[in-house]
Order: C-alpha cells, then sequence, then structure tokens
C-alpha cells in the first residue's frame, strides 16, 4: 500500500500552485459575490486560464475536451481550490458532476454541444433542484412539466438555488409523472437562464447577498430536445450525479486551512495554554485527516471504475463534521471576533456545507442503508 504521490503529481500541484500565485492577489479568500459581472468575469478567466493549460477537465476522456488523466488529478486541483475559496466560482460544478452526468446520460449531440464549452471553462451553471416542500424529500418535488407536442410546459418554484446570479443555464429537476409518482416521475431539462417563462429573486441571507435565490417558472415552454436522459429518469441521473458532487471539493482541506489559522490565532490570544482547547485542536485535526482519508477511498474506487457508492456519503460526513468542528472550535477561540465578518461567513458557510448537497442526517441514512446494510425504519 503506498499513500504517496507520485512525483508528477507533486510537480503538477507545484506548477498549479504557482499558477494560482500569478492569477490571484496574495492571501485571496473568495471573490465578493455582490458585484456579480465583476465575479463572473474573473471565475472565466481563472476557468480559461486552466483549460489552457488542460487542468479544467484533465480527468475527462480525450474525446470530450480532457486529457485522460487520472481522477488523482481532479483530487489534487480541488485540494489547492477549495480552500481559498474557489476561483473557478460555480464551474467548479461543471467538472465534478454536470460534465460527466452528460457524458452518461446525453445524446450525442448534447455531449458536443455542451462538454466542448464546460472543457473550455466558458459556462457557469446553477442546481434547481430543492423546492420549498422538497429539501430533503426531493422525491416529493411539485414543479410540474407537462409535454405538449414538441415541448414541455414548466410551472412551479424553486428555492435555495445556489449561483443563479452568474449561472448560464439551470440544471432543472421537474415531475413528468402523475403528482404522487415520486422518484419515478422526475425528469431533467436543461435550460437557459434566458429563457422566457423563467424569473429568480435573491433570499437575503447571513452567508452574502448572492448566496441563494428563488426561481419561478411561469408556463415556461421548454423543447424535448433540452431534456437529458429519458423522461422520468431524472432521479437516476439526480442520484449518480450527487455522488459525484458529495465529494467534488475538498472541504477536509479547507476545514485544516481554517483550523491552522484558528491555531495561529490560539497561539496569539493565550488560548492555547488551555489543554482543553489544545485536546479539541488535536481532535479537529484527527477529524480532517480522517475526511481526507475517506475522500480518498472515493478517489480510488472512481480509478478502478466502481460506480458512485456509499462511500460518498460517508467521506462527505466525515468532511462537514470537520467544517462544522473547525466553526465551534473558532468561536471558542476567538470569542467576539468570531463575529467579525469574514469569520462569521466563514462559521455560517460550514454550517450551511453539512445541509446542502443532502443534509447530514440523509447522508447518515444512506449510509445506514447502503453501506451497512440495515434495514429501513418504518
Ligand atoms: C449552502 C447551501 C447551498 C444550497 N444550494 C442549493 C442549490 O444550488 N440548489 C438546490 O436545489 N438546493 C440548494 N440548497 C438546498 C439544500 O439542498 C436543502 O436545504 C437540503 O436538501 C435540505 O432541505 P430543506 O432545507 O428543505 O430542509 P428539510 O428537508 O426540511 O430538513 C430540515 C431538517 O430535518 C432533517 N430531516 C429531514 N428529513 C429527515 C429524515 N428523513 N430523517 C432524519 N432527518 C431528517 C434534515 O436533516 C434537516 O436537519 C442549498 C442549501 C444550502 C445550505
Amino acid at each position: 500500500m503506498e499513500f504517496g504521490w507520485s512525483a508528477e503529481d507533486e510537480a503538477y500541484r507545484d506548477e498549479l500552485r504557482a499558477f494560482i500565485q500569478d492569477a490571484l492577489p496574495a492571501g485571496w479568500r473568495g471573490y465578493d459575490q455582490t458585484d456579480r459581472p465583476a465575479y463572473k468575469a474573473a471565475a472565466e478567466r481563472f476557468s480559461r486560464g486552466m483549460a489552457e493549460r488542460g487542468w479544467l477537465t484533465q480527468n475527462w476522456p480525450t474525446e470530450y475536451g480532457g486529457g485522460d488523466c487520472s481522477a488523482w488529478r481532479q483530487c489534487i486541483l480541488t485540494e489547492e481550490l477549495t480552500p481559498i475559496g474557489e476561483p473557478r466560482g460555480s464551474q467548479y460544478m461543471n467538472v465534478n458532476w454536470i460534465g460527466p452526468a452528460f457524458m452518461r446520460f446525453g445524446t450525442e449531440e448534447q455531449k458536443r454541444y455542451y462538454l466542448r464549452r464546460i472543457a473550455a471553462g466558458d459556462i457557469f451553471w446553477c442546481q434547481g433542484f430543492s423546492e420549498p416542500d422538497a429539501g430533503s424529500d426531493l422525491a416529493s418535488l411539485r414543479t410540474r412539466a407537462v409535454r405538449v407536442g414538441d415541448e414541455y410546459v414548466v410551472n412551479g418554484s424553486k428555492i435555495w438555488t445556489s449561483h443563479v446570479g452568474v449561472a448560464d443555464y439551470c440544471f432543472l429537476l421537474a415531475r413528468t409523472g402523475e403528482p404522487d409518482s415520486r422518484a419515478r416521475g422526475i425528469t431533467v431539462l436543461i435550460v437557459p437562464m434566458d429563457h422566457p417563462g423563467f424569473t429568480r429573486r435573491n433570499i437575503a441571507s447571513l452567508a452574502g447577498d448572492e448566496s441563494h435565490y428563488e426561481m419561478f417558472f411561469d408556463d415556461m415552454r421548454v423543447p424535448v430536445e433540452w431534456r437529458l436522459g429519458e423522461e422520468n429518469q431524472g432521479w437516476e441521473v439526480v442520484r449518480w450525479a450527487l455522488q459525484y458532487e458529495r465529494v467534488g471539493t475538498a472541504q477536509y482541506q479547507r476545514a485544516a486551512l481554517q483550523l491552522s489559522d484558528v491555531v495561529g490565532k490560539a497561539q496569539d490570544n493565550g488560548a492555547f495554554e488551555d489543554p482543553e482547547i489544545r485536546s479539541r485542536i488535536g481532535e479537529a485535526w484527527a477529524t480532517c485527516r480522517a475526511a481526507r482519508l475517506l475522500t480518498y477511498k472515493v478517489y480510488d474506487l472512481r480509478e478502478e471504475g466502481s460506480p458512485p457508492t456509499a462511500d460518498s456519503n460517508l467521506a462527505r460526513v466525515a468532511s462537514t463534521d470537520a467544517l462544522k468542528g473547525v466553526a465551534q472550535l473558532s468561536r471558542d477561540v476567538l470569542g467576539e471576533e468570531a463575529l467579525e465578518h469574514d469569520q462569521a461567513v466563514d462559521v455560517i458557510r460550514n454550517g450551511g456545507l453539512a445541509i446542502a448537497a443532502g443534509a447530514t442526517e440523509i447522508q447518515l441514512d444512506r449510509i445506514a442503508l447502503d453501506f451497512l446494510g440495515l434495514p429501513r425504519s418504518r
């Protein structure tokens, strides 16, 4: 068993760090998302710079604009980009799960059209899944798409959608089956954000003004060719894609970077002298390391060609536990200082990540069912 990186991988990480250092100001920790055009232009510039070097989709097959590299290259990339605040903006989703979803479920024409543009760093997406009454219980979603000739007529709404302010397309889930068809009656539609019948409203949030939106569909007419996968196959697409999304960002590394900041501050303000704090720092560090190893297991399985498994849920829970542990520690070490803007946003975002992509309780449910093989409770 060899847990080290190869010399080529180490060289790639160094090259990537040098690129990041050149592309971003020293100490950069994320975009100011309130200036949407500037944010989008900067994220696009960064993504295109990566695309020019063949780094954006390097683990994709060459026929889809990738470099046929191992998934470990993707792991290195996200370990360098997630902790500092994700300079690709919402394009991180493209590589993680939207592109792979097109590769697996798209028509040849869709693959040609979307994958090349994703690989070039040209398009931004948002994910229209959650609804006011369908979050954890996503299969109960009610946004309706009724087939009329060669179109679907879509009515309904979504909530908590991230990245709407910069997105070019929405990866939208809608009900095409009977109202009670649950997972059997859901379809994925790919809709440009400027399509008629589509409106949106920003939700004021402690995590920042541009964090979340509501989206409304009012007799929106969507051509059948914009469907991804078969009609009523949406649940299969989404379950598959979410397993990629859950480990697509290196949250364990983000937690580790925040932890090193907290340790520095604890040394400065004397909190480090407290044995209780020192022991919790050790515990938080161990959680970050455990989350990293569990995530590596998922990459390893992917490299072996295994379909997504509940190992992704396990890795996600470990990563979000690490984030929550560090946020709590930060509050205890910094006291009131933890309420200052940047710190507070980190604390709020860390908690939010334990809800996004499926709340922790739902991940634990999947682990109990799929990983431990326990029976479903009533
Ligand atoms: C930072 C962030 C970004 C997000 N971005 C997006 C996005 O881009 N697109 C999108 O579609 N959605 C997005 N969401 C929404 C997210 O997917 C939902 O918030 C999430 O699925 C939970 O749904 P809910 O908010 O309706 O809570 P609920 O489902 O009402 O859950 C409330 C609480 O009850 C618990 N619970 C629910 N059911 C069970 C159960 N069966 N067993 C045990 N406990 C249960 C949950 O774990 C949770 O603690 C985002 C959320 C956050 C926080």
